[in-house]
């Protein structure tokens, strides 16, 4: 489970402050799929990476699986990232001199799954992708969607315990963005894997355990 407690966060832009995230509390229980929605500038990035580790709340705390995340050093949390999660930005963010293949398994070496047990793992994401003839191509040789497929099987290719996805179908059209979210779940289901996905997608959220949105940094309204 993941717990937030008191979560805030003000910015200082040259605007002045900007409260970003104000006293924000929620649990997400495990292997669940939770849709963040709330218009441009609510907050939903900031959360997401605040749940990442990627940016301090400025108050509060937040516990992955019983981990209070900001209490472990620099160290161990590029480690509790590195191993237990999964990332999915608006634009795929592939390292574009990799390629497919090798873009799926960057996770894995950093995980030390090296040799014929990463080969095994990155084959059997190739499949699930229906990109196994595009393991040798280079990225700007991808489709959008082609291109967030790759971004999925890499997020989740050392099945991370937490997925957190930041409007992964912002650049595609609406089938394709659904069959996008269709496989995030799918792969996420097979080790049971936490789902927070940041959406402007109405669709989406039908299909989700639980819903959250955020306005001006607060939660609006909050569906179980
Ligand atoms: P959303 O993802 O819902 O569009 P964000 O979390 O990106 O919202 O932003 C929430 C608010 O915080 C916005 O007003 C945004 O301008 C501000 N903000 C986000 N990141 C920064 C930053 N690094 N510096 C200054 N202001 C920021
Ligand atoms: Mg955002």
């Amino acid at each position: 489970m993941i717990q937030l407690a008191s979560v805030s966060k003000t910015f200082q832009s040259g605007r002045g402050k900007v409260r970003a995230l104000i006293d924000i509390s929620f649990p997400i229980e495990a292997g669940t799929f939770t849709a963040l929605i709330g218009k441009s500038g609510s907050g939903k990035s900031t959360l997401l990476n605040c749940i990442g580790g990627l940016e301090p709340p400025d108050t509060g705390n937040i516990a992955c699986f019983g981990t209070p995340i900001y209490s472990l050093g620099p160290r161990e949390l590029s480690l509790f990232q590195r191993r237990y999660m999964g990332f999915v930005f608006q634009r795929g963010n592939l390292l574009s001199y990799l390629t497919v293949a090798e873009n799926i398994g960057f996770p894995l070496t950093l995980n030390r799954v090296l040799g014929r047990s990463q080969a095994k793992r990155i084959d059997e994401l190739l499949d699930r992708i229906g990109l196994a003839s595009a393991a040798t191509a280079l990225p700007h040789e991808l489709s959008s969607g082609e291109t967030q497929r790759v971004a999925i099987a890499r997020a989740i290719a050392h099945s991370p315990s937490i997925l957190l996805a930041d409007e992964p179908t912002a650049n595609l059209d609406t089938v394709t963005g659904q069959q996008a979210v269709e496989l995030m779940r799918d792969l996420g289901k097979d080790h049971g894997c936490t789902i927070i996905m940041a959406t402007h997608d109405i669709e989406i959220t039908g299909s989700a355990d639980a819903v959250i949105c955020l306005k001006d940094g607060r939660i609006h309204e909050e569906e179980r």
